[in-house]
């Protein structure tokens, strides 16, 4: 495999819901709490406040922190703290994102979630801070290019080809839905589609054209042979 830029999807590639939940308190409510407590504001007002930063449909809310006077390490800790009890980096992920690092790869987020909330996420498995994430060379989140259908626009990849100028022949989409990951990449154009499931029995095989693998390690001897 030739490949010099990887795409990851977060959520089920990344890190796992062993609860099946994803937050303890919903964003939405994390950020009203902490406007109403600031403005001394209702929940109602407080949330009209919010909508009055922007179109919550194109942007992500940590997009609007500083229009509201909030810090982002006070909202990074309390979304930490709400999605701390459902989220669970996966262990091939601590290895494989430093690998890519370590061999000049250039990895980037292509998910429905916000730099912020990836950055949250990672974190929880050391990967990230509030300053970001060593390991990705960016961030191409649902919010990336203001469209409301987000990662299911059905020209996100297209775009993000076109945003990077990346050349397809050396990109490779990894995700845990194919319908969702590799096959729109692939069909913008990516060379190489990649879907893990960490239950499948075989380490990996291919099947109409995408790699079907059961841990991100599979991949470090693939990459390795060029
Ligand atoms: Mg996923």
């Amino acid at each position: 495999m030739k490949v010099k830029y990887v795409f990851m999807d977060i959520d089920g590639t990344m890190i796992r819901f062993p609860t099946g939940k994803e937050y303890v308190t919903s964003p939405k409510t994390l950020l009203e709490d902490l406007v109403m407590e600031k403005d001394g504001l209702s929940r109602e007002d407080a949330w009209r406040k919010i909508l009055s930063c922007g179109d919550i449909d194109v942007h992500c809310l940590s997009e609007f922190l500083p229009e509201l006077g909030i810090r982002y390490d006070i909202y990074f800790q309390k979304l930490y703290d709400s999605v701390k009890p459902n989220v669970e980096v996966c262990e091939d992920t601590k290895r494989f994102l430093p690998y890519l690092k370590e061999h000049g790869y250039q990895v980037y987020t292509a998910t429905t979630n916000s730099k912020f909330i990836t950055d949250i996420k990672l974190s929880l498995g050391g990967l990230a801070d509030l300053s970001g994430c060593p390991y990705l060379a960016g961030y191409y989140p649902g919010c990336a290019f203001l469209d409301p259908q987000g990662k299911f626009a059905p020209d996100y990849y297209d775009r993000i080809l076109a945003d990077g100028g990346f050349d397809p022949e050396y990109c490779m989409m990894i995700g845990d839905e194919p319908l969702r990951d590799a096959v729109p990449a692939m069909k913008a154009g990516m060379r190489y589609g990649v879907n893990i499931d960490r239950h499948q029995k075989e380490k990996f095989h291919e099947r109409d054209g995408l790699l079907h693998i059961n841990s991100l390690e599979v991949l470090i001897p693939l990459l390795e042979q060029g």
